[in-house]
């Protein structure tokens, strides 16, 4: 076990996105490799802290999760203080998630600096009853300056990705 001293770079994940798109279910699948069936609403703003290895370096990661509830409006701009990376997400299932995510990233963009990663996540790919397209997904993300992932908290497809993806790129990021 790593003690919580011996990091080298310790880093801000923030999960954002409407209600009941799957943040804490992800964060779970990421942290724990475990999926609840039920909503559990988070209540206010939970974080876990993950340590990572990345080569001979330990990036201590604190993942953020806010609560589900809250509409973009509410969240604080205090939440997005030293923000290495923003995973919004959306459920591809849910058409109002996606047509928010706009709103998501201009609420992002005038919270973080040009160096934050962000990233744009269509969740529960697992579900038949698909209604926003992988094209679409990759529209949103590309109109914005925005990586593109899709995922199952579910099966725990695409997760690791992810959470690989934003390592890697915080240990070139300085
Ligand atoms: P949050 O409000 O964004 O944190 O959403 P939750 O993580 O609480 O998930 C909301 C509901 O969707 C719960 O019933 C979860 O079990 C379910 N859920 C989350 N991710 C997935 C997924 O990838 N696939 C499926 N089928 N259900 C999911």
């Amino acid at each position: 076990v790593l003690e919580a001293k011996s990091h080298d770079k310790q880093v801000k994940l923030i999960l954002i996105g409407d209600y009941s798109v799957g943040k804490s279910s992800i964060l779970h699948r990421y942290c724990e490799d475990a999926f609840w069936p039920k909503h559990m609403p988070t209540i206010g703003v939970d974080f876990r802290t993950k340590f990572v290895r990345d080569g001979n370096n330990t990036i201590k990661m604190q993942l953020w999760d806010t609560a589900g509830q809250e509409k973009y409006r509410t969240v604080t701009s205090n939440l997005y203080k030293n923000t290495s990376v923003v995973l919004l997400v959306y459920d591809c299932t849910d058409l109002n998630s996606f047509d928010n995510v706009a709103n998501w990233i201009k609420q992002i963009e005038m919270n973080v600096s040009e160096k934050t990663i962000i990233i744009l996540i269509a969740n529960k790919i697992d579900l038949e009853n698909r209604l926003v397209s992988t094209e679409d997904g990759e529209a949103m993300a590309e109109a914005y300056r925005a990586n593109y992932f899709e995922t199952s908290a579910k099966t725990g497809q695409n997760i690791d990705k992810v959470f690989d993806y934003c390592v890697e790129n915080i240990m070139n990021y300085t």
